[in-house]
């Protein structure tokens, strides 16, 4: 006799003890306002479960480039490359690519926070060594000093910072720079991990950009995104590029250049349903930027010390100090128990007392309130 096996989730009874995979398992239950991984909408989650297909198929290229060009649509046109990995792999291609440029010495890395300062050490780790501007956590680039700067440097280099601050919840000012690089013919190279997806974001006029598929496009991590010219990258000496980094070959290629695991892309390719159109795009956009201000004005009004001033402010990143000189560790516990997972337990942001709560995922306004109220 042939039966059908349904399979149903077992419910965990209390008196049991439970193993540590079943505690793990309840835990994503907490409403997740981290900064990434970001709170995945039911649809996401139904498209990462599709059956697998073959990265060669006639099924996945299509998929695959349609992702690509989705992606392009959201910057203004500009080609991009995927590669499998977190955003900092698509940050290594950037620093590989400049390593292989005939101006490799004539860079500026801009750093004002946790990930300025990964793009400084990367860069080291090519064999760059840029000059370095930086300013304290919580202030933006001053645009100004970067002026000063560019102009010292020959023409033809390049700069590269983070433009939102994921650390600090600094939103930095990309037309800018890119102005003033402009002005002095240098080229702009931009991690914008966190920031795409959440403001609108013109990328024609950098050189190389890099995104990430965990943030606030709102799907799971694993892609990593560079967007280029292939037309600029003409000129670069890739023999001495690691293989898999190379943006070029990565951009120009059609379909993925090695293995690319499908349910990643399916869900990809679902979440940016959310961008499909401009208009589309500003709702979300506006749907952030409500949130990140309620947030910040009511962390305000009870009395928290908000990290960046609301001229500098991202919309989806609050970072902020615990209240009487509690540790980080202890209000990220204090909301786990009322059942929310925010950032505090990173290194950089326990060891400075600050805290984080992101908007960037599928969370809706009641469920921040809740903890807005448990705050105030
Ligand atoms: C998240 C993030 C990255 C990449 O970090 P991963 O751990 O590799 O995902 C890079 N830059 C910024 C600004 C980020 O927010």
């Amino acid at each position: 006799m042939i039966r059908t096996l349904k399979y149903t989730k077992p419910t965990p009874t209390p008196t049991v003890s439970v193993h540590p995979s079943w505690a793990a398992a309840e835990s994503q239950d907490a409403i997740c306002l981290l900064p990434g991984p970001v709170a995945i909408a039911p649809r996401v989650t139904a498209a990462f479960h599709k059956p697998l297909v073959y990265h060669r198929s006639d099924e996945f290229v299509p998929l695959f480039e349609g992702v690509r060009a989705k992606l392009s649509a959201m910057v203004g046109g500009v080609p991009v490359g995927m590669f499998i990995g977190s955003g900092t792999l698509a940050n290594d291609a950037v620093a590989a690519t400049l390593a292989a440029d005939p101006a490799k010495d004539n860079g500026l890395v801009l750093v004002s926070g946790e990930f300025g300062e990964r793009l400084m050490k990367q860069a080291h780790c090519s064999g760059l060594s840029p000059r370095i501007l930086s300013w304290d956590w919580g202030r933006a680039w001053h645009l100004d000093e970067v002026e000063a700067a560019m102009q010292r440097m020959p023409a033809g280099g390049w700069v590269w910072g983070t433009h939102h601050e994921t650390s600090t919840g600094v939103l930095n000012d990309l037309p800018g720079l890119v102005a003033l690089a402009r002005k002095y013919g240098h080229r702009v190279c931009v991690d914008c991990v966190s920031s795409l997806a959440t403001v609108p974001l013109d990328l024609t006029g950098v050189y190389l950009a890099t995104g990430a598929s965990g943030k606030a496009i709102g799907s799971y991590a694993g892609v990593a995104f560079v967007f280029a010219n292939p037309a600029d990258l003409a000129h670069l000496d890739t023999s001495r590029i690691p293989t898999y980094l190379n943006v070029s070959a990565t951009v120009t290629t059609v379909g993925p250049r090695f293995t690319a695991p499908s349910p990643m892309i399916h869900a990809l390719d679902v979440a940016l349903d959310v961008f499909a159109t401009a208009e589309k795009s500003q709702a979300r956009f506006g749907q952030i930027a409500e949130l990140g201000g309620l947030v910040r004005r009511r962390l305000t009004a009870a009395g928290f010390t908000l990290l960046a001033s609301d001229d500098v402010a991202s919309p989806a990143i609050v970072t902020f100090a615990p209240p009487d000189g509690m540790a980080s560790a202890a209000f990220v516990a204090m909301c786990r128990d009322w059942g929310y997972q925010i950032a505090g337990q990173s290194g950089y942001l326990a060891e400075r007392r600050l805290v984080q709560l992101a908007v960037m995922g599928h969370v809706s306004r009641a469920e921040i309130e809740r903890l807005l109220d448990r705050l105030s």
